[in-house]
């Protein structure tokens, strides 16, 4: 066991506020087998000055090593860097309502560390919080020797306050018709997490929006391309990345796909709305009837996809697990049938291949993606 380094709150790896230094490791992560400071020069735009700067700094700190040398092209041979994944680590945090996930991911994304735990939210914030805590010391402690821990990220369910990090009436652990546990109505989660935690930098962020980070982290975007991560579990949401960046919206709260007006005047939701998506959908499920609840999913993927013209849709959550094909195939069906020209729109319909990770380890990017320049 080692006792990773603890980044003082409001720093990071190598500057986080270092644009250029952040384009230069944002390529090498997409490159494992490294690159030379020729071609990083060439890809970044950046001046072989300035890059020579950069990759002196990082080869002091750690953050990435040589590799060799790139094969000869006949001039002076090339030395390549890459990124050392052992120089830095993130946590990521999957807060549900019964159950807490915690992930420890190294600088290359990789897990080192993962354990679930049953947790009791009804017993109020504080000893939620304490247990997050404790997870996370004990995640921590498997860190690689000397590796930085950057931060801890969290995933829980919407709606909530990305930048504040509080939490808000009907979030996770109550709602306007079933109060829940006093104490969670605006509570300051990242703030309560982060005071547990030594100052280390929380982040909190929807589960949604967080598993939707999972999807191709090391690559660029292609303009206009769009991703819809939907999320089954307790609740149904959908994370939304455009252009390579989650959609937040105004107010950070984006994507409550579930609470879509589906059927006028039809049940009442948790929401306090009538005849939401979500609140049909859960009554199919209590049904045990997974034909019909897949048949709505794709309804309000169909509807996703007129509206923002998505072009990947990513399923998710425990219920969607427990059987994919049945939700891949009833989405893709609906597609297929309310799309006016589905050939000249075609979606890709996908399961996560995060599996039951993905909220922890988008979370998890929620800290690091920024390292590599990513908005996140
Ligand atoms: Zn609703």
């Amino acid at each position: 066991m080692s006792t990773p380094h603890v980044a003082p709150a409001g720093t990071n790896l190598v500057g986080l506020r270092d644009h250029n230094a952040a384009l230069v490791l944002g390529l090498l992560r997409g490159r494992p087998e490294g690159g030379s400071r020729v071609e990083l020069a060439a890809e970044t735009g950046l001046t072989p000055q300035a890059v020579g700067k950069i990759v002196t700094r990082l080869l002091t700190d750690g953050t990435v090593e040589e590799a060799g040398q790139a094969a000869s092209t006949g001039g002076k041979p090339r030395t390549l860097l890459r990124l050392r994944p052992d120089a830095g680590c993130a946590v990521g945090v999957h807060l549900d309502r019964d159950e807490l996930t915690v992930l420890l991911v190294d600088l290359a994304g990789r897990p080192r560390y993962r354990r679930t735990v049953p947790v009791d939210t009804a017993r109020g914030p504080a000893p939620t919080v304490e247990l997050i805590a404790d997870q996370v010391r004990a995640a921590a402690t498997e860190a690689p020797p000397g590796a930085r821990l950057l931060g801890v990220g969290a995933g829980c369910r919407g709606p909530l306050d990305h930048g504040s990090g509080v939490l808000h009436w009907f979030s996770t652990f109550s709602s306007p018709h079933d109060p829940g546990t006093p104490g969670w109505d605006r509570f300051p989660l990242r703030d309560a997490l982060a005071a547990r935690l030594a100052g280390l930098p929380v982040v909190v962020d929807k589960d949604t929006n967080a598993a939707a980070l999972t999807e191709a982290p090391g690559a660029a975007a292609a303009p206009g391309s769009g991703v819809a991560y939907i999320h089954l579990a307790g609740g149904l949401g959908a994370g939304l990345l455009l252009d390579g960046v989650v959609h937040r919206g105004a107010r950070t709260n984006a994507g409550e796909f579930g609470h879509q007006t589906l059927l006028v005047d039809g049940p009442l939701c948790d929401c306090g709305n009538r005849g939401c998506l979500e609140a049909l959908c859960l009554a199919e499920l209590r049904r045990a009837d997974h034909a019909a609840a897949a048949r709505l999913v794709g309804v309000g993927v169909a509807n996703l996809v007129r509206v923002l013209d998505v072009d990947r849709v990513v399923l998710g959550g425990r219920v969607i697990l427990e059987r994919p094909e049945t939700y891949r195939a009833g989405v893709a069906e609906q597609l297929r049938e309310r799309i006016p020209d589905a050939r000249w729109q075609p979606v890709a319909v996908s399961v996560s291949t995060a599996g039951p990770w993905a909220v922890a380890a988008g979370a998890a990017e929620l800290v690091l993606g920024p390292v590599f320049g990513r908005r996140a």
